[in-house]
């Protein structure tokens, strides 16, 4: 609802990158008085997730190639998603999914110790 007229509004969530983390923001415009606003965080809410998810699909990190020092990737991949280095291997086909932005960041973050991978659209 808009703050300053009350007419029904819709809003608009978006996600990036920004300086190595996800950031999330939202925006609303009321068609009625015009009023716009935006509002940044560092955290989404189930709702914006959600329209996220509607609007973007949801993707998938796979890694493909360890890199010279499998222990350093691994290291990310348990202090980041929590699994041990056995279970990372064993799923490194599809290590998480959800929101590109949230992937690509991870990814980023595997490729600077060495890893090799890509994020892939599954719906
Ligand atoms: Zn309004």
């Amino acid at each position: 609802m808009c703050p300053r007229c009350a007419a029904a509004i819709q809003v608009y969530h978006h996600v990036c990158r920004r300086e190595g983390s996800v950031w999330w923001s939202e925006s609303i415009r009321c068609d009625r008085c015009g009023m716009m606003q935006e509002a940044d965080s560092d955290a989404g809410d189930p709702a914006a997730r959600a329209a996220i998810l509607a609007a973007n699909g949801r993707w998938v990190l796979a890694v493909t190639d360890l890199g010279r020092v499998p222990i350093r990737v691994l290291r990310v991949i348990r202090d980041e998603l929590g699994y041990r280095p056995a279970e990372a291997r064993a799923r490194l086909e599809r290590l998480a999914s959800g929101i590109r932005t949230e992937l690509e960041v991870l990814l980023a973050k595997l490729v600077e110790e060495g890893a090799t991978g890509e994020c892939r659209r599954v719906e």
